[in-house]
């Protein structure tokens, strides 16, 4: 274990989450994040919630949610919570959710904190200078200053059913801190480090962002596991708790699995997905077993 890798927090009772999305078959990266979700979940003798983030319709398919929860207890895993075996914080699909992030939405629209942008993505990278998309960036370009509108400009009503982008107002060069359970201290500035970011898409769906805030802050999650590659979104998540008024929880982001040329794992690695070991003979259990002979 690294010397930052601090142990689950205690006080609250323990609750963690497995926040897979059902857009392709899980492999053996998600299975290891997973893993090390349940295990910190066990150590603090807390719950592990598991929740289908499948607000993505164009990505997303029944297929594959199936296949996601099977191939998760095919590993091993289990969860006290979820789509499949209910629970209090319930539902626990992202898709029966949407009263949540609405009324979320409209607290953020309320106290003027979040403005409508109809700038493309195309705008967006134009104005800063970076034309095309730079692999591996971070998903979001940081948002131009001078495309917000003035802080005091009248907001439009959010009306039924949304058709332009909305952004969350984040403050200017302002650094915002955390310490990861796993990587250590964190640091970011708003506004130079990622700008104004969305929060609720023109095809009237929520952003992750908004979704994952909203979600954890709901189930009452004490600990959020996931991927490093996951960093960046947080500073933007603890600017909507703080926004929301809710408590932010702890922060534990694994490191990435690599494939045998250095290069992260993605739903495209066939050959490693869970679905595919299974299929080629894989008993049952392996898979944690050898997690648990090299941390
Ligand atoms: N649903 C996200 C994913 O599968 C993970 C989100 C999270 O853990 O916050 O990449």
């Amino acid at each position: 274990m690294p010397p930052s890798d601090r142990p689950p927090p205690s006080g609250l009772a323990y609750r963690g989450r497995l926040a897979p999305s059902p857009t392709g078959y899980l492999h053996l990266g998600h299975a290891r994040t997973f893993w090390i979700a349940a295990e910190r979940a066990r150590q603090a003798g807390g719950a592990l919630i598991l929740r289908s983030e499948d607000l993505d319709a164009v990505r997303f398919r029944l297929d594959f949610a199936a296949a996601m929860l099977e191939d998760l207890r095919w590993v091993g895993l289990a969860w006290q919570e979820g789509p499949d075996v209910g629970g209090p914080y319930g539902p626990y699909r992202q898709s029966e959710r949407r009263a949540f992030y609405r009324a979320a939405l409209e607290q953020l629209h309320a106290a003027g904190q979040i403005f409508p942008c109809t700038r493309s993505r195309r705008d967006v990278l134009e104005a800063i200078g970076a034309p095309h998309e730079q692999p591996g960036a971070d998903d979001e370009p940081v948002y131009p200053r001078e495309f917000r509108p003035p802080a005091d400009a009248p907001l439009p009503p959010l009306g039924d059913i949304l058709s332009v982008n909305w952004r969350l107002r984040v403050p200017d060069d302002v650094r915002i801190d955390f310490t990861d359970d796993r990587a250590g201290p964190q640091s970011a500035i708003s506004g130079r480090d990622f700008g104004d970011f969305l929060v609720w898409r023109k095809d009237d769906v929520p952003s992750y962002q908004l979704a994952c805030v909203v979600d954890d802050a709901a189930m009452g999650i004490t600990e959020v596991v996931r991927g490093a590659d996951l960093i960046q979104s947080t500073f933007r998540q603890i600017l909507l708790y703080r926004a929301l008024g809710k408590p932010t929880p702890a922060f534990y982001h694994c490191p990435l699995m690599l494939d045998a040329k250095g290069e992260r794992l993605a739903k495209r690695h066939d050959a490693l997905s869970l679905r595919t070991l299974r299929q080629g003979g894989m008993p049952p259990g392996k898979i944690i077993a050898d997690f648990g002979k090299t941390p």
